[in-house]
């Protein structure tokens, strides 16, 4: 059962940054654009960069949590194709990693 308690800390804690960093980019999107034609297309610019950045954050977040929700369910470290054993520096490497390197490949 302790087996994986350093990977869920550490998704738990990643967790916790990335939802952080979720909520701060909403947040900054929904400052109203800036009447100054000028100051508006820097905003776009940096829009696009703070949407593209959330998506990858909301990604990783899918990820993480359908890692813990393995980590309850027992089937934590097991390959979803072949049924194996994911090596532990492969976890520790990509802890939301849902396939044994073999797969992977
Ligand atoms: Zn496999």
């Amino acid at each position: 059962m302790s087996q994986y308690a350093d990977a869920r800390r550490h998704l738990e804690q990643k967790l916790h940054q990335l939802t952080n960093r979720v909520a701060n980019i909403e947040e900054d999107l929904r400052i109203k654009p800036s009447a100054d034609s000028e100051d508006r297309a820097t905003e776009l610019e940096n829009d696009e960069v703070l949407q593209q950045l959330g998506q990858g954050s909301l990604a990783e977040v899918t990820q993480i949590r359908e890692a813990l929700a393995r980590l309850d369910a027992g089937t934590y470290g097991t390959c979803s194709t072949c049924g194996g054993t994911i090596g532990t520096a492969r976890l520790a490497a990509m802890p939301g990693a849902t396939t044994c390197l073999n797969c992977a490949l």
